[in-house]
């Protein structure tokens, strides 16, 4: 008998199982794939001595101390600091939209107060942007939007922009300096050695059963412990019982080449709708420090697609919502179960979001035991 089933040992699963273990309690992780480590599984290849991530690229970042503390106690970092390049129009800019980007692409060289100038002259007025679309135009205005979001943004969600969520867009800074990094976040980093020394250390002595699908035998899973923590989609759980929501996945195509250096940049966006592909990933970049121990380079492609085995990014359209608010609600009725982690809350979480929730859940049991 266990106190928890955990079922999933991506981030949420391990860092839950983890913090239980630690305050005395019994718990197995189940996972249905033949790894731990969810969709930041990264491993090691022989060949070319670069660590691959299997589901795409995954950076460590996040404003908050106390996680970043966490994370350092599983694992030391390097000092990377994301910086990505967009191909669009045959044309290599830089992403986020910087003062770099806004001067190369109008041809000007404008000056921060400028630039902020400008933006506003070239920005429509939309007095409550609803959606992806308007909130885009709203920072940068229709020509930017254009060329370097509207196209990669189909690409990767497959509808109309005006159909998603304006929060999509906000991931993004958009800045009037050259500040050029990827994410706004104070801390970030990747970890020495790969994600999979982290899942590790944060499994060590937990019982764990992988190539183990839940639902192949949900009622014995369920007999085996009291609570029942459940971090795959909320659909599935529910047999889609209020419909399916939709949820988007990549193809990654590898290639393994023999050449030092593939594109220079860790990852190349690639913003015209015509080419098939969002981005190049060129792994060997995330570790500067060790770059000279590998062997040629790696290339992955990540082509967006439909894979009902392999939910990645929830795509959260108006009809996803609404269905979504039957699951929550069926949620709050179901009796010793804790739904959590990207694919149980339908939220597109990034990692250190994930870890939170997480330790904020095993808070939230403690006070209630
Ligand atoms: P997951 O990692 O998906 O883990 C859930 C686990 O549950 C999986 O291993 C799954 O196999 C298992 N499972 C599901 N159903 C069952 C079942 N029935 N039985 C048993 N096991 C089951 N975040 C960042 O911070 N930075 C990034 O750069 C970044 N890049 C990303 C790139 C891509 C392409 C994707 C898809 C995500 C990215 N993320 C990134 C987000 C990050 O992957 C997630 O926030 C995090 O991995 C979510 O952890 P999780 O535990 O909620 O889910
Ligand atoms: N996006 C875009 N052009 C880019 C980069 C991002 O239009 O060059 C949009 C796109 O809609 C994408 C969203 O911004 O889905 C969030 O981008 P992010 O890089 O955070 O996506 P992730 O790393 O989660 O795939």
């Amino acid at each position: 008998m266990y106190d928890f089933v955990v079922v999933g040992a991506g981030f949420f699963g391990a860092v839950f199982a983890h913090e239980v273990q630690k305050a005395g309690k019994r718990v197995l992780v189940i996972e249905k794939r033949d790894h731990i480590g969810g969709n930041c599984y990264s491993y090691d290849d022989p060949e070319t001595n670069i660590n691959i991530h299997k589901y795409g690229p995954h950076i460590f970042h996040t404003p908050d101390k106390k996680i970043w503390d966490y994370m350092n106690s599983f694992a030391d970092f390097n000092h990377y600091q994301h910086r990505v390049l967009t191909n669009a129009g045959g044309r290599i800019y830089s992403m986020p939209i910087n003062l770099a980007t806004i001067n190369q692409f109008y041809n000007l060289t404008l000056t921060p107060g400028e630039a902020g100038e400008f933006l506003k002259s070239k920005i429509p007025a939309i007095p409550t942007p609803a959606n992806l679309e308007e909130k885009a135009i709203s920072l940068i205005g229709p020509e930017l939007y254009e060329t370097f979001i509207k196209g990669y943004t189909i690409k990767q969600w497959d509808c109309d922009p005006g159909d998603l969520p304006a929060e999509v867009i906000t991931r993004l800074p958009v800045r009037t300096s050259y500040d050029n990094i990827y994410y706004n976040d104070h801390y970030q980093g990747m970890p020495i050695g790969g994600y999979m020394p982290i899942f590790t250390k944060l499994l060590e002595g937990v019982s764990l059963e992988l190539k183990t699908d839940f639902f192949e035998k949900r009622d014995y899973w369920r007999s085996l412990a009291r609570t029942i923590v459940y971090t795959g989609p909320i659909d599935r759980y529910f047999d889609y019982r209020y419909g399916k929501l939709r949820w988007r996945s990549v193809r990654f195509e590898i290639e393994k080449m023999s050449l030092e250096d593939y594109q220079g940049v860790s990852i190349m966006n690639y913003a015209d709708q015509q080419v098939p592909y969002t981005r190049i990933l060129e792994p060997k970049h995330f570790y500067r420090e060790s770059i000279n121990l590998s062997r040629g380079t790696v290339v992955i492609r990540e082509y967006p697609c439909d894979d009902p085995d392999e939910p990645y990014y929830p795509v959260n359209l108006k009809a996803d919502q609404a269905i979504l608010s039957e699951y929550q609600k069926a949620q709050s009725q179901e009796k010793n179960v804790v739904f959590g982690g990207r694919l149980a809350e339908y939220k597109y979480y990034d990692m250190y979001q994930v870890i939170s929730s997480a330790l904020k859940q095993v808070e939230k049991l403690r006070e209630m035991i």
